[in-house]
């Protein structure tokens, strides 16, 4: 080519380029702008300098026809594609393909860019020696004075290696789910806030059994803390995992509870965010990857040798409180006629119309009371026992095993509304065992009594602001307002066939709430049935809401 062909056409082109910056198509990406602007705006360059921009620019420049015919390609695009400048002039672009790109993306992009749009996407390219790469490319059409294409400029670069690493990542991806999946412990990987970023099969398991609405690794956050004093936030500032802490989630239902070993693994979460480019891995978010081993089979074992114990245990309890009822009941049964002697003697003042039975009553008196001694001698002790810390969840359930027999029995249907998480209560498990297990008798007895078809018991455990409240209800008869104060104080028996009910059980519940700094409430509100509210106060409670 002579200087003046060259100087035509530097002439051509820069007329085109400033077209092109008077109104270039909606979508040019601006460094396209930018590097058309150093040569066509204000501070206009000499073309000679702008074509060696272009010419020395890292990214393959093409410019072509309307019909994608090769009129320029820059320095960039002879290495990446291999071919010589004069081997591509005036060739189609399609020289490049490597003709398994489908023609769907070829009519999209000739549709965008005919309409004069910018095209954007991936192309399979082949070099000069045959091997394929993927090309990043944009084509933005530059226009004639009379507003029609008159060039394309074509943008591209080797993308291969980014998607051979993006499919590597992919490929890792899936091996990593499919091993997780595989894997038959509970995996959830959570962020410093909780949230769950990846889970396996396992885990999408559990969700069946919780109450709708409520992640599974929130119960198990939940019943870390409360077990361990576990903090999230913390296991990222002291950058510590955890091993081993059994965690027992409670399920709705009636089910037996879920058990699992937990151990967490603190890891470094990523941050995508372009700031984090210069961040070292000191601010870098952390995460949490939580394992958990589900050996709920073999605890079920365990609590079935620990609920033959419990039941030894409290066949001896009520051996002897049907003792101390009895005894009880004699002392007060004896204590009247001896106050009426008392107050016979006191009358007569020793008077002489009362001489001759002065000596007899004398002697009934001390006779009684000798008697009473000796009924107060014989009255077993409340038994002694270590307070320890104990799961009301379990306690509840543990008596409604116990009481399985004579549930089937009356025919009732227990509905079993617990809190899978509860904190947990300092107490002594028989007492406190002893007290759900008259609450249960009652309702069984009222169920018994009302003759209903269907007879429900529900039972609920909850957490009310520092206190563990347990409600049994039944769809019995129900005690009426009246009857409501009455029914705690001892031997009162409202039963219609009381069998062997003393009346005593109401009083003796009581008593074991009380002594634990709790409550057992009648909910006089309640309406088709009875429910009793029993509230115990558990430790840890950083007060109430304002
Ligand atoms: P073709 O038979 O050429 O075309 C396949 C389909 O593309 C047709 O069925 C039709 O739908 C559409 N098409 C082709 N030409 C036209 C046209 N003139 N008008 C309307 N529709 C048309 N291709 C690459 O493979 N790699 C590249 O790097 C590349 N860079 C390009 C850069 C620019 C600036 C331009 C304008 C085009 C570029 N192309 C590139 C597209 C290329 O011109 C071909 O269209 C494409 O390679 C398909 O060629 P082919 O011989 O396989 O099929």
């Amino acid at each position: 080519m002579s200087n003046s062909q060259v100087n035509h056409a530097y002439g051509e082109v820069a007329d085109a380029i400033s077209r092109f910056l008077a109104a270039p198509p909606e979508g040019t990406p601006s460094e396209i702008i930018e590097a058309f602007d150093l040569f066509g705006g204000d501070n206009f360059l000499p073309p000679k300098l702008f074509l060696e921009t272009v010419e020395q620019a890292p990214v393959a420049i093409s410019i072509t026809d309307p019909k994608a015919r090769i009129l320029y390609v820059n320095q960039a695009f002879e290495r990446l594609t291999g071919y010589a400048r004069d081997e591509v002039i005036g060739k189609n672009e399609s020289v490049l393909s490597s003709k398994s790109t489908p023609s769907a993306v070829y009519e999209d992009l000739w549709q965008t860019i005919k309409d004069g749009r910018v095209w954007r996407g991936n192309l399979v390219n082949h070099r000069r020696s045959g091997d394929e790469y993927l090309a990043e490319l944009s084509i933005s059409p530059v226009l004639n004075p009379d507003g029609r294409i008159a060039y394309y400029l074509g943008m591209h670069r080797d993308i291969t290696d980014v998607h051979a690493l993006q499919q590597r990542l992919q490929f890792q991806k899936g091996l990593t789910e499919a091993a997780l999946d595989a894997a038959p412990m509970v995996v959830a990987m959570l962020d410093s806030e909780g949230t769950l970023l990846l889970d396996n099969h396992a885990y999408k398991a559990l969700i069946a059994d919780f109450p709708k609405n409520v992640e599974p690794v929130r119960l198990f956050l939940d019943a870390l803390e409360q077990q361990t004093g576990f903090d999230l936030k913390k296991v990222c500032e002291l950058e510590k995992g955890f091993t081993n802490i059994d965690v027992r989630l409670d399920r709705q239902g009636g089910q037996s509870p879920r058990w699992f070993i937990c151990s967490g693994v603190r890891i470094d979460n990523f941050d995508d965010d372009a700031r984090s480019y210069f961040r070292s891995g000191a601010s870098a978010q952390c995460g949490l990857l939580l394992i958990a081993n589900e050996v709920t089979e073999s605890r079920k074992r365990i609590n079935e040798a620990r609920l033959n114990m419990i039941r030894a245990n409290m066949a001896e309890q009520q051996i002897v409180q049907t003792m101390r009822e009895a005894i009880s009941a004699s002392i007060f049964k004896m204590q009247a006629p001896l106050n009426i002697i008392k107050a016979v003697m006191s009358m007569s003042g020793g008077g002489t119309d009362c001489a001759n039975v002065a000596p007899a009553l004398r002697q009934a008196l001390d006779s009684g009371e000798e008697a009473m001694e000796s009924l107060h001698n014989a009255l077993p002790g409340p038994r002694a026992e270590q307070s320890t810390i104990v799961n009301m969840n379990e306690l509840l359930q543990d008596v409604l095993r116990l009481s399985t027999e004579r549930l089937l029995a009356a025919g009732v249907v227990v509905d079993w509304h617990c809190t899978p998480v509860l904190p947990s209560v300092t107490g002594r498990p028989n007492a406190l065992r002893g007290l759900l297990k008259y609450l249960i008798d009652n309702a069984i007895q009222a169920l018994n009594e009302a003759g209903r078809d269907y007879r429900e018991m529900r039972v609920e455990t909850h957490d009310d602001n520092g206190e563990v409240v347990v409600a049994i209800m039944d769809n019995g008869p129900g005690i009426p307002e009246y009857e409501i104060l009455k029914v705690f104080e001892p031997f009162h028996c409202g039963w219609e066939q009381p069998g062997d009910h003393a009346g005593m059980g109401l009083t003796m519940a009581q008593e074991v709430a009380i002594s634990h700094g709790g409550s057992v409430e009648i909910d006089r509100h309640f309406i088709g049935g009875c429910r009793v509210f029993v509230r115990l106060p558990y430790a840890g409670h950083t007060g109430g809401s304002s």
